[in-house]
């Protein structure tokens, strides 16, 4: 049998393929075993950590323009080489290629952010705090920080993170989804010719070991992780622990609430893709529906099954299909598995995905069809657990007060939406929502790259989002300068009162 190809890690410049254990990266869409990633033990991350170390003192003191420069032409490079990144992620997370277009595109308006570092950088200053006395705020970079990534967005993910901790000054070890490893080190590689000087960026990849690495290592100032709930949970606890700052995104069950007055076909079509887009592997993805009236919730439903039945199932490569595999053979066990509980509970199976006929060649890949299901309530488990599938569950309330009391009450808080003509309603909506990202007749409310994208609850450990703003200020550190230069006139023996302006 022929050995499959490695991916290796990225290490000062370098790609390395150190004897080790290894994993299987497989393609979903034929469920065959294309690649093997390499998981990096204590002494692989130790290194990446030590380039990083030993490249932060003169990235810390490139001026932010010239490093903004290299984000400008990594920006060029991704552009020109799109196809092949997106093939790449099709290859091993199995979305259709033109989401995975619309990843990367998203990837790249943060790197143009990053390209603004000289203008996020410039900080604060106050002549004349006292007399002849000046005062200003810095934004220092950190030193080495890292980041861990999860599968449903190899490209952007990644790229919320490095690009703009890069820019700031900082220097970078990543440690990618060992499921989806490698168009995440093409765009690393691409750095590299784009001007990043070797050890700014290295890319572990590896599991569990690797990362807690990172969260005891010393040196790593600070750590920003997007993944699952319970392992964001003991990643914010374990880095925190070690003194570390720790930004840790987490899971969602993100609802959208359509009202009585909404355009119906408008809020079906804007769901369809929300829920099965990316077959449902997005933490913004709209897995539930919460119908206000049972006349909606019927005329939702019968929509619903109408635009499924017109949905299109099979590989990411094919342009005709709406939606891809799921990313692996366990993943996809796991879904049918909420699907039969969810029959089990009691709610009603409108639409059963799992009968999806596979197409000629692709019979050992991991399809899933459309599946969508009737009287979700809360307290059952396909109601409060985040699927991570196709699988969109329609919930019936009699009003908008108890469609936002259950939005609430659910562990979650990363997005939601409402569709209405009435601008009180969604006012009111927005206004007192506990959830960190709202959309109004917008099923999917990503905040663009200078903004920053946050949940609330369980679905942020840490009190500042990615990207945009928050950010900068994670990745920088505050440092007030006082000044004063004296003169024979302030030359007048010690003070001991406290210094006030006067
Ligand atoms: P995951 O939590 O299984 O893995 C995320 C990362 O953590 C990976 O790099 C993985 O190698 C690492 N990891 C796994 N187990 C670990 C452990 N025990 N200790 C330390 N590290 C560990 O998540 P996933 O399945 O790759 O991604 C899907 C999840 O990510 C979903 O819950 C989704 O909602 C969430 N997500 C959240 C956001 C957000 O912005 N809130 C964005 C994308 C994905």
């Amino acid at each position: 049998m022929q050995a499959l190809p490695i991916v290796g890690h990225l290490i000062g410049g370098e790609i390395i393929t150190p004897d080790g254990r290894t994993q299987n990266v497989y393609n979903p869409a034929t469920g065959k075993a294309e690649k093997s990633v390499l998981l990096a033990d204590q002494r692989t991350v130790e290194a990446a950590i030590a380039s990083a170390q030993a490249a932060f003192p003169a990235w810390r003191n490139t001026p932010p323009l010239k490093r903004a420069r290299v984000m400008s032409n990594l920006k060029q490079l991704l552009e020109q080489h799109a196809d092949e990144i997106c093939r790449l992620i099709t290859a091993e997370h199995g979305k259709v290629l033109s989401d995975a277009m619309g990843e990367l595109q998203r990837g790249i308006e943060n790197i143009e952010y990053a390209s603004y570092a000289p203008q996020l950088l410039k900080g604060e200053h106050s002549r004349n705090v006292g007399p002849a006395i000046d005062s200003w705020s810095e934004m220092q970079a950190l030193g080495v920080v890292a980041g861990v990534t999860p599968f449903n967005f190899p490209a952007m993910v990644p790229l919320w993170m490095w690009p703009l901790a890069v820019a700031c000054g900082n220097t970078f070890v990543l440690k990618p989804s060992e499921r989806d490893p490698s168009s995440t080190l093409l765009i690393a590689r691409l750095a590299l010719q784009a001007g990043l000087p070797p050890g700014v960026l290295n890319v572990v990849n590896g599991g569990k070991e690797a990362v807690d690495v990172l969260l005891a290592d010393t040196r790593v100032q600070a750590l920003s992780f997007v993944g699952s709930t319970p392992i964001a949970q003991y990643v914010y606890a374990t880095g925190s622990a070690h003194g570390k700052r720790i930004q840790a995104l987490g899971g969602a069950k993100n609802h959208a609430v359509v009202m009585p007055d909404a355009d119906i076909a408008q809020a079906v079509s804007a769901v369809m893709g929300a829920a099965y887009g990316s077959c449902g592997e997005r933490c913004m993805a709209i897995p539930l529906l919460v119908a206000v009236g049972d006349a909606t919730a019927d005329a939702v439903i019968a929509l619903l099954k109408e635009e499924i039945s017109k949905m299109r199932v099979g590989p990411g490569t094919d342009s005709g299909n709406d939606m891809g595999p799921l990313v692996t053979r366990q993943h996809y066990d796991k879904v049918c598995g909420y699907v039969a509980q969810g029959v089990a509970e009691g709610a009603t199976l409108v639409v059963d995905g799992r009968n999806v006929a596979a197409q000629p060649g692709y019979e050992n890949g991991y399809y899933l069809g459309a599946c969508l299901f009737d009287r979700v309530k809360p307290g059952m488990k396909i109601y409060q657990d985040e699927i991570f599938g196709p699988v969109l569950g329609v919930v019936r309330a009699q009003s908008l007060q108890e469609a936002m009391d259950m939005i609430d009450a659910h562990e979650y808080g990363n997005g939601t939406c409402i569709f209405t003509r009435d601008g009180e309603a969604a006012r009111y909506f927005t206004d007192n929502i506990q959830v960190g990202m709202v959309g109004v007749n917008v099923p999917l409310p990503v905040p663009v790259a200078y903004h920053s994208f946050g949940g609330w609850k369980r679905s942020l450990f840490g009190d500042l989002g990615a990207y945009g703003p928050d950010g900068v200020r994670f990745y920088t550190r505050r440092k007030t300068i006082t000044q004063r230069w004296p003169s024979a006139g302030v030359r007048e023996g010690a003070a001991f009162s406290f210094p006030s302006a006067q």
